[in-house]
């Protein structure tokens, strides 16, 4: 979930649905150094603890009850918030919901603070400036989470 965004585009709920779920939290190599180091742990420690491969990429393992490991039910909230990976700090603006006013309408279903009356015109530009100013924005296909990549394509062929 992203700070720094206007509330009438996006406001969090708190709900914790999008921590909830396997598999989804890829993780890049900036990302493992960032937690790694957040939780005060090796770089092969964190990962033989808190993540696991699934077709060649680093994810974040997922705990019993279903929800993401970092998922503190205590405070309703990313134990690791400030080192989170970047993929979260990118919802909700993935970039199918960018290029794509239907993805953006289903992603509403799954999270409350998507804010419908803003529009997806305003959600779109709000997404895109806030995604280059936290320097989200991923080119390396191979290893990069697809949510993050492309936006820049997208934009030339606009
Ligand atoms: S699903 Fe949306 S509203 Fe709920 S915690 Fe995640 S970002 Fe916030
Ligand atoms: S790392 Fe934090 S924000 Fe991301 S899915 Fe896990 S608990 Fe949620």
């Amino acid at each position: 979930m992203p700070d720094s965004i206007p509330p009438e585009i996006f406001d969090c709920r708190r709900c914790g649905d999008c921590c909830l779920g396997e598999g989804g939290i890829i993780l890049d190599e900036r990302d493992v150094a960032r937690l790694a180091a957040h939780l005060n742990q090796a770089v092969a420690d964190f990962l033989m603890r808190c993540t696991e491969l699934c077709s060649g990429r680093t994810r974040v393992r997922t705990a019993p009850d279903g929800y993401c490991l970092f998922y503190d039910h205590a405070i309703h909230g990313c134990a690791v918030h400030p080192a989170r990976p970047d993929i979260c700090r990118a919802w909700p603006f993935f970039r199918g919901n960018l290029v794509d006013k239907y993805s953006w309408r289903l992603a509403q279903d799954a999270c409350p603070g998507i804010v419908a009356a803003a529009g997806h015109a305003a959600f779109a530009r709000a997404g895109r400036e806030y995604l280059r100013r936290h320097n989200l924005v991923r080119r390396d296909d191979a290893a990069a989470p697809c949510a993050l990549t492309s936006i820049d394509r997208d934009d030339a062929a606009e």
